[in-house]
């Protein structure tokens, strides 16, 4: 099969092309994993963390990708009673398993577990013609989501509606999204959604991403460092540095929650930290919540969301053998809305 192979950790800004496109075997399923062919993978700025080693794959070399949708072709290691079928289309998310045994697994906490394994870091992932999962750790598609459509919701959309539940906002309080990528455009359809009365602000340094923020239902936005037109109840930031946390937690209302969805923060702009004033940024009972991974249960409630309510990404298609492209370009910030790459149809 074909696959894009991280072989070593680079920096993206000056290594552009970290994968090399490499024939491979394909995967054989261990006992309880099913097989699936690859349809589309979306491209996630994790991916990014982890070619420049913020969060490093255990062993390289390594398949990227966690947000694949494909087709199930063998599941003959899965035993009697398998929860899918062949020919059945599910997607794999970034939970590739977790120990279902320790107090976060029996809580619903499996995004906490100590044994989490990422796909397309600790296991290969989808950027290639085949992978395989645990057939408990893969989810139906519903019929109304195209391939394409469906891939970003596996990772940006799910972590996305994660995000959003953390945020702890009720209908009617005030929302803020720092970054306007993959995920906060779809966090923002999904708070148009479920918070029909919530007043949404966008803050991002783009200003096409920030008219498209408005175009999708924003009632403001406004760059990284502008100061929002009201105090707001609760912030999502999705951006890859420490600005925006300090920018954010300024305009947060008293009890205001900032959640931040990021694996890893770069450390380029670190020393904006020291800026951090007390009474300013944080007295008040603010409150900085991280967000971490997703739950099969995130996953599925997501994809259900997005069926009812018709949230569809925005998505721009690449070549398999594209990727590269696809990633530079998301390094070098180049984003409206998600990047999928089309693996076959
Ligand atoms: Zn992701
Ligand atoms: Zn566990």
């Amino acid at each position: 099969m074909k696959a894009m192979l991280l072989t070593e950790i680079v920096d993206v800004r000056t290594h552009h092309t970290p994968l090399s496109l490499r024939q491979l075997p394909e995967p054989i399923p261990s006992e309880g994993e099913i097989l699936i062919k690859v349809s589309t993978c979306g491209v996630c700025h994790t991916e990014l963390d982890e070619i420049e080693g913020r969060t490093p794959p255990p062993e390289l070399p390594v398949i990227l990708g966690h947000q694949v949708v494909g087709v199930v072709e063998d599941i003959s290691h899965v035993g009697q009673v398998s929860p899918v079928k062949i020919g059945d289309r599910v997607g794999v998310a970034w939970i590739f398993s977790a120990c279902g045994k320790c107090a976060h697994c029996k809580a619903g906490e499996e995004n906490l577990c100590a044994q989490f394994r990422a796909t397309g870091r600790d296991v290969n992932g989808g950027y290639a013609q085949y992978m395989t999962v645990p057939a408990d750790f893969s989810h139906p598609i519903p019929d109304t989501l195209s391939d394409s459509e469906a891939a970003p919701l596996l990772c940006a959309g799910a972590i996305g509606y994660r995000s959003l539940r953390l945020a702890n906002i009720h209908n009617g309080q005030s929302l803020g999204l720092t970054g306007f990528g993959g995920s906060n455009h779809l966090v923002l359809k999904m708070a148009r959604h479920l918070y029909p009365n919530t007043e949404v602000f966008v803050f991002t340094r783009n200003p096409e991403e920030q008219e498209f923020a408005r175009t999708l239902g924003a009632v403001w936005a406004g760059g990284i460092e502008a100061t929002s037109p009201q105090k707001l109840n609760a912030i999502i930031d999705t951006t890859p540095v420490w600005k925006p946390i300090v920018e954010a937690l300024r305009n947060l209302d008293n009890g205001g929650r900032l959640v931040v969805n990021a694996i890893r923060k770069e450390d380029t702009d670190k020393e904006t930290l020291l800026k951090l004033d007390y009474p300013l940024h944080l007295w008040m009972e603010k409150e900085i919540k991280s967000v971490a991974n997703v739950t099969r249960q995130d996953v599925r409630e997501f994809l259900d969301l997005a069926a009812e309510a018709g949230i569809r990404p925005e998505y721009q298609e690449y070549a398999l053998e594209d990727a590269n492209q696809a990633l530079s370009e998301l390094r070098q910030g180049k984003i409206r809305g998600a990047k999928v790459l089309k693996i076959s149809s």
